[in-house]
């Protein structure tokens, strides 16, 4: 996102995002809301706001400037065109009609002046008036101060009428209803008595000038049981915010303190909770529940060694204490703990991460979503999991010449070695990122320009560091470590205040250097959600296209860094920030918006080719593209590879001409003419650069190439190269005394790629597969097993269901004849289907085809030693 073009555009959006921010922290989502709970969410948010101007917690760019103000109608106010807040619609611009209504709330001005109003009828309900101006602090120009709410408040004193003309009512970025005008011009306030209307009979009283909406006297049992019944709501904050109140009548009750710690620890608000608790356990030192939750809370700080020493000693103590019921339950929640601790501390201390297990919960936690054309799988809470970061010690941050910071190596590091993983510091995920924020956000930005949906990650993602920080500022300093471009001062320029200050500019800033897309290759996941996400360690990475060392694998918001070749003392590790498999031009574009002038010798060698060169590089890569729909045409195909190849000299750096050459090995091998497909598989994998995921097919290609020649040795070699590489990618390197590894390879397989998983068990149905692997690797086929996979979720697209059924139809006839039948039924509603499954039902007719073809073989064989 580059808004630098439009900096007033960029304020406007800033301040919404920090105003959208605020709002999410401060109301709830329950759907509809009684007067008192608007009212008392609202004190929440002053309260909030106060606090955080009081000590200087962030910035707003107020422009002061109007913009984009479409015309509104002009209105008769007459008493048929006044409309009550009960008869609002939503999403609806109420053209021609007015709302009376009078201001019951002191305001907060961020963007929108904010405030709650009601009206003659007494119904409640929020209040956002854009473009409102306060003349006296229109300075505009770079970041200030927000207004106080005693500030704000002038501009509409409680008790004020007004008049909003054509009021439209929307879902604000917290997804609660709001009043929302935009035009200034549709806003009276009624100060003069001959206005016709304001003599309207108001249900309730005149609100006081000083009109406080703090409830009188109550109890601090009172302040519990709404504490209590927001927790029960998962209204955390606002049980947090109820337990504060009455712990500000009683400091020392422990009831209070023990529930905010729980409410704490489920923002997960580590440190808050942990103070809390310790303090309940200081004035009542046998408080289990508060003991246990001590346990959780030093195990979300990553303190893990003091988290198993509370719990362990409160296991112990629960031993003497017997009998109760809920301490029997404390207990065994202990326990569960511990050993989840325990697993943590081996995945921290040791990197020992159990890769199926972790793969096993990322499917477990996908749940279901609706759609009309069919069932989707996602996360819907995103695919967050719950282990542990590991920091290898042999790898440390330096200056890089030219470069900035950099990740080096302190000694020699094997190839796959695993050098860190770690959780986002925070992420978003595209379909966790709300319709109403983005269309309310591209409203106040440009009411005519709907955002790219593309950027509603992007945008989710800043608000959600926004939260975070406003919420728990001393995280500030963690996140302003991170680069954020050449403008901004680095992290040790700051002062005291600035290093705790809520910064959009620097939070969209270092949003667009260092987030990386979270890319789930697992074989459940929709990949339309994958998430963009800041890790902190890993944005230290400096980048090359063509000589990257290290790699990264994402498992869920797990992100793996490993090694891609043996690494020597003092090297810089640098990884690829972009598919280098694209032109230079989109990449040299996209590695210059991260402020990356790459020096690689891929790039070296592409900025000196000359402009006739790429175009013809271009044309022909357009051409064999073309030409792989329709095979047909081989000579065609074949002139048009040998071309692009010649065009560069240096097979080791011609990234973009692999794909073209990998389809022409499957022409060739579609016609059996597997001694033209295996040397051009094999130089693909020779040359193939940086991630290994997608050699893959290559070198299952070359597995079946020297089968279908009948060379089975060579064949089971390359099986189990693809099958331990594509392992090793993932858990790293097998010890070479391992013999279980083939199992774990294969179950890794199972996982990742569900396509080549289907195409190995296929190959184990034929007699000769048997015969070339002595022991049956690839397990056991049963006829029902896709329709299994589909019922166990595996599956995700609708098309991958018809493919599936039609096999396990086939295959339980045991006749591989049917099956090529079935597979040519799907063929012939090609032009039905899209181009993923094309492609699928391609590669499953080619080696269904194979298979037969390795059956006539070897009958040949068998005839003839006959
Ligand atoms: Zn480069």
């Amino acid at each position: 996102m580059d808004f630098k073009t439009d900096e007033p555009i960029a304020r406007a959006l800033y301040d919404e995002i920090l105003q959208t921010a605020f709002l999410r922290i401060t109301s709830s989502n329950s759907q509809k809301k009684s007067r008192q709970q608007l009212i008392s969410e609202h004190e929440r948010r002053l309260n909030h706001f106060d606090q955080a101007y009081k000590e200087n917690l962030f910035i707003v760019y107020n422009t002061y400037e109007q913009r984009n103000i479409k015309p509104t109608p002009k209105i008769k106010f007459t008493l048929e065109n006044r409309i009550l807040i009960k008869d609002l619609r939503i999403n609806k611009e109420h053209h021609g009609k007015f709302l009376l209504c009078r201001v019951i709330a002191r305001c907060i001005k961020i963007n929108a002046l904010l405030t709650v109003v009601e009206d003659p009828e007494g119904d409640v309900e929020r209040l956002a008036l854009y473009n409102f101006n306060p003349k006296s602090v229109s300075q505009g120009g770079g970041p200030m101060k927000p207004l106080s709410v005693d500030h704000a408040s002038k501009y509409l004193p409680i008790g004020t009428q007004i008049v909003i003309g054509n009021p439209s009512y929307q879902i604000a970025g917290d997804g609660n209803a709001i009043i929302y005008s935009d035009n200034p011009d549709d806003v009276i306030m009624i100060i003069d008595r001959k206005f016709q209307l304001c003599d309207a009979a108001w249900r309730t009283d005149r609100p006081k000038g000083t009109y406080s909406i703090i409830r009188n006297k109550q109890s601090v049992d009172e302040f519990r049981f709404r504490g209590n019944d927001y927790f029960l709501s998962k209204e955390f904050m606002a049980a947090v915010h109820e337990y504060s109140s009455g712990i500000m009548l009683e400091p020392y009750n422990t009831a209070l303190l023990a529930n905010r710690a729980e409410a704490y620890l489920r923002l997960q608000q580590f440190k808050k909770a942990l103070a809390d608790v310790e303090m309940v356990l200081k004035l009542e030192p046998s408080h289990l529940k508060a003991a246990f939750r001590k346990g959780k809370a030093l195990c979300g700080l990553k303190r893990y060694q003091e988290a198993i020493i509370v719990l362990r000693d409160l296991c112990k103590r629960i031993k003497n204490h017997k009998d109760r019921d809920d301490n029997v339950s404390i207990k065994k929640s202990a326990i569960g703990l511990l050993k989840h601790i325990e697993m943590l501390v081996n995945e921290s201390q040791n990197g020992k991460y159990d890769y199926i297990c972790i793969i096993d919960e990322l499917h477990e936690k996908a749940k279901i979503k609706d759609n009309e054309i069919a069932n989707i799988w996602i996360h819907q809470g995103g695919p967050r999991l719950d282990h542990a970061d590991y920091l290898i010690d042999d790898i440390e941050i330096r200056l890089s010449k030219g470069k900035g910071r950099g990740w080096f190596a302190k000694y020699d590091i094997p190839e796959h070695s695993l050098l860190m993983a770690s959780k986002p510091f925070e992420i978003a995920h595209k379909n966790e990122a709300p319709e109403h924020t983005l269309s309310m956000i591209s409203k106040v930005v440009s009411p005519d320009c709907i955002i790219d949906s593309s950027v509603v990650t992007g945008i989710e993602l800043v608000i959600r560091i926004t939260q975070k920080l406003l919420m728990e500022p001393e995280l500030c300093r963690e996140f302003y470590q991170l680069y954020c471009g050449p403008n901004l001062l680095p992290m040790e320029k700051l002062n005291k205040d600035m290093l705790r200050c809520v910064d959009i500019d620097r939070i969209m800033k270092t949003f667009a250097y260092v987030s990386f897309e979270q890319v789930d290759r697992t074989n459940n996941i929709n990949h339309e959600n994958n998430g963009l996400g800041i890790w902190i360690k890993q944005s230290y990475f400096n980048h090359s296209c063509a000589d990257a060392n290290v790699y990264r694998l994402f498992l869920g918001d797990l992100m793996f860094i490993r090694t891609l070749r043996p690494i020597l003392k003092g090297e810089e590790l640098v990884i690829c920030h972009y598919d280098l498999t694209l032109p230079y031009e989109r990449r040299a574009r996209y590695l210059k918006s991260m402020d990356i002038d790459c020096k690689c010798r891929l790039c070296m060698l592409e900025i000196s080719e000359g402009q006739e060169n790429k175009f013809r590089r271009n044309k022909l890569i357009k051409d064999c593209k073309n030409l792989l729909t329709n095979p047909f045409n081989v000579k065609k195909f074949e002139d048009t590879v040998i071309e692009l190849r010649s065009i560069r000299k240096h097979l080791e750096l011609d990234p973009q001409s692999l794909e073209p050459s990998a389809g022409l090995a499957v022409v060739y091998a579609n016609r059996g003419d597997f001694c033209k497909s295996l040397p051009i598989r094999k130089e693909i994998y020779n040359y193939s650069m940086g991630a290994v995921l997608y050699r893959t097919s290559t070198v299952f290609g070359i597995a079946f190439d020297y089968y279908a020649l009948g060379k089975k040795k060579h064949a089971k070699i390359w099986f189990d190269k693809v099958l331990k590489e594509f392992a090793e990618y993932i858990r790293g390197k097998f010890k070479d005394d391992e013999t279980c590894w083939r199992r774990e390879a294969l179950n890794l397989l199972e996982r990742f790629t569900l396509n080549d998983f289907l195409i190995a068990k296929c190959l184990s149905l034929t007699v000769v597969a048997r015969d070339v692997f002595s022991e049956p690797i690839f397990g056991t086929f049963t006829p029902s097993e896709p329709t299994t996979l589909i019922g166990r979720k595996r599956l995700t697209d609708p098309n991958k269901n018809i493919i599936a059924s039609s096999w396990a139809k086939a295959v339980e006839l045991e006749n591989k004849n049917k099956m090529l039948i079935d597979l040519n039924i799907l063929y012939k509603n090609f032009t039905k289907l899209n181009s993923a499954l094309k492609k699928k039902i391609l590669t499953l007719r080619f080696y269904t085809k194979l298979i037969k073809v390795c059956e006539l073989q070897e009958s040949r064989l068998n005839n003839r030693s006959l």
